[in-house]
């Protein structure tokens, strides 16, 4: 796999205020592999990315690709919102769901349910992490997990 540049990220991100702190974050969205940020010192995840550790303030922080397993912390449903490419807010409630990652407690990630019926997205189900396309662009998403993780 070629490695994206940050001139390539731009373009792919236009209207995205990237930074050399997210610009690994979304550099990962591209390859499809949800990387959160994680200090090397301490081991401690952080979301959204900050140039230095909030637990110990190293500067050591390095992008890492989490499971994308997790259960469900917190879950809304919009009935309108912000125009979203394949989000159809006539068609229901759109889910909204921050998920607690597996990698640490607290450790969160905010998107949305596919695959499921509104009545089944609940907290506490467990869930997995999936790729749709959005905007021409990887998107990460979550699916009620089948098995239990
Ligand atoms: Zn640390």
């Amino acid at each position: 796999m070629v490695a994206i540049g940050d001139n390539e990220l731009v373009e792919r991100y236009q209207g995205v205020r990237l930074d050399h702190t997210n610009k690994h974050f979304y550099r990962g969205l591209l390859d499809r592999e949800l990387r959160l940020s994680r200090c090397a010192d301490c081991g401690w995840w952080h979301h959204r990315p900050k140039p230095i550790c909030p637990r110990c303030w190293s500067s050591n922080v390095e992008a890492t690709p989490v499971s994308g397993r997790g259960t469900i912390h917190l879950v809304i449903f919009l009935y309108q919102g912000p125009p979203a490419d394949g989000v159809d807010y006539t068609a229901g409630p759109h889910p909204v769901v921050t998920v607690e990652l597996e990698e640490q407690e607290g450790l969160r990630f905010t998107s949305t349910v596919v695959g499921s019926p509104n009545d089944d997205i609940v907290i506490g189900a467990p869930v997995e992490l999936v790729w749709i396309e959005r905007d021409g662009r990887p998107f990460p998403v979550f699916r009620l997990a089948t098995a239990p993780t």
